[in-house]
């Protein structure tokens, strides 16, 4: 818990500065009574100014809030009432799973000198500003730690009119054998020099695992066969999660660094039953979902078995108990 001399701190970092047409309301000393939106703007100004105190009470917030603004003629129980009409008051009684969801902090990560990152236990993982930053300065550059084509564009990559890797179907016109884009084991091609290289190894190793000719299929670690018949499953169940998951597990099997597989165990997670709990317990808005919710849980108890085996029999190398806990995330998608 906060204590009193914490708060007193807290106040003593905010600094009323006068802009513009602010000037008028701030030398006056008349009472005002703010208008809804400039209370909660004014809380979301506060926290923005300072993270930590997404954590204070309504109480206190109401009391940086008349710090600010002396003339404001609004009372703690109406801040209190705001915050909890637009969703912001951070209670138990609130039906959401929020509290629910795990996240971690992010293993290897290269953070650019501007951002850092906090957790917290309400918000759970955020970035942060660690100085002003001017309009239009470049936060962050990296490259994405997966890349899952879509769906939707499987099927041209299958018949080399869509980039092996990202997808597009624009840029690979033309003569894609002349230029070294195309695969020399299969139809597929790329689009640049760029794609191949970053897709080439995995490419062959889903697609045609036809090196490693001694070893048994028992010792690769990606069964390619088993890759096709999975990727044609999904196409035709339309099933987005089950091949995202089949991708990027494949993505940190074959990563030797382990980065890729720590940075995805460390994302922000939700089980697919949670949620289902959420929405079957609230009450208004989400009244006619209920019945849906329930249906697409039993339907998809025996998609999910067919999906599970298909997926387990990509990585006869990965022991069950291992991939049992990503089978789940199917739900959670
Ligand atoms: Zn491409
Ligand atoms: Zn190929």
């Amino acid at each position: 818990m906060t204590s009193g001399n914490e708060t007193k701190d807290l106040d003593q970092k905010f600094e009323v500065i006068s802009i513009n047409d602010s000037n008028e309301e701030d030398n006056s000393l008349e009472p005002v009574v703010p208008h809804e939106r400039q209370i909660v703007d004014d809380v979301i100004a506060i926290w923005k100014t300072d993270p930590e105190t997404e954590e204070l009470s309504a109480g206190k917030l109401h009391g940086i809030v008349k710090k600010r603004h002396p003339n404001w003629s609004v009372s703690e129980k109406r801040v209190k009432t705001l915050l909890k009409k637009f969703g912001l008051l951070n209670t138990d009684q609130q039906i959401t799973y929020a509290n629910d969801i795990t996240s971690e902090e992010t293993p290897d990560i290269d953070l650019p000198a501007n951002l850092r990152i906090i957790m917290s236990a309400k918000r759970g993982k955020g970035l942060y500003a660690k100085k002003p930053i001017k309009k239009g300065e470049l936060l962050w550059e990296e490259p994405q730690l997966f890349f899952v084509p879509p769906l939707e564009n499987a099927e041209l990559i299958k018949l080399g009119k869509a980039c092996s890797y990202c997808a597009q179907s624009n840029k690979v016109a033309g003569a894609s054998v002349l230029r070294g884009l195309d695969c020399n084991v299969c139809p597929e091609i790329w689009c640049s020099q760029k794609c191949k290289k970053i897709d080439n190894q995995l490419h062959g190793l889903l697609k045609h695992n036809v090196y490693n000719p001694h070893a048994s299929r028992k010792n690769k670690a990606i069964n390619s066969e088993a890759y096709l018949d999975l990727q044609n499953y999904c196409i035709k169940e339309q099933w987005n999660a089950l091949f995202a998951l089949a991708i990027i597990y494949a993505n940190i099997v074959t990563d030797k660094t382990g980065v890729k597989g720590k940075q995805f165990r460390a994302m922000a997670r939700v089980s697919q039953a949670v949620r289902y709990k959420a929405l079957n317990s609230s009450a208004g808005a989400f009244d006619s979902l209920q019945g849906g919710a329930l249906f697409v849980q039993e339907q998809q108890e025996s998609l999910w078995q067919e999906g599970y085996k298909k997926f387990l029999a990509v990585f006869p190398q990965a022991y069950e108990e291992e991939l049992t806990p990503w089978l789940y995330m199917l739900l959670e998608t």
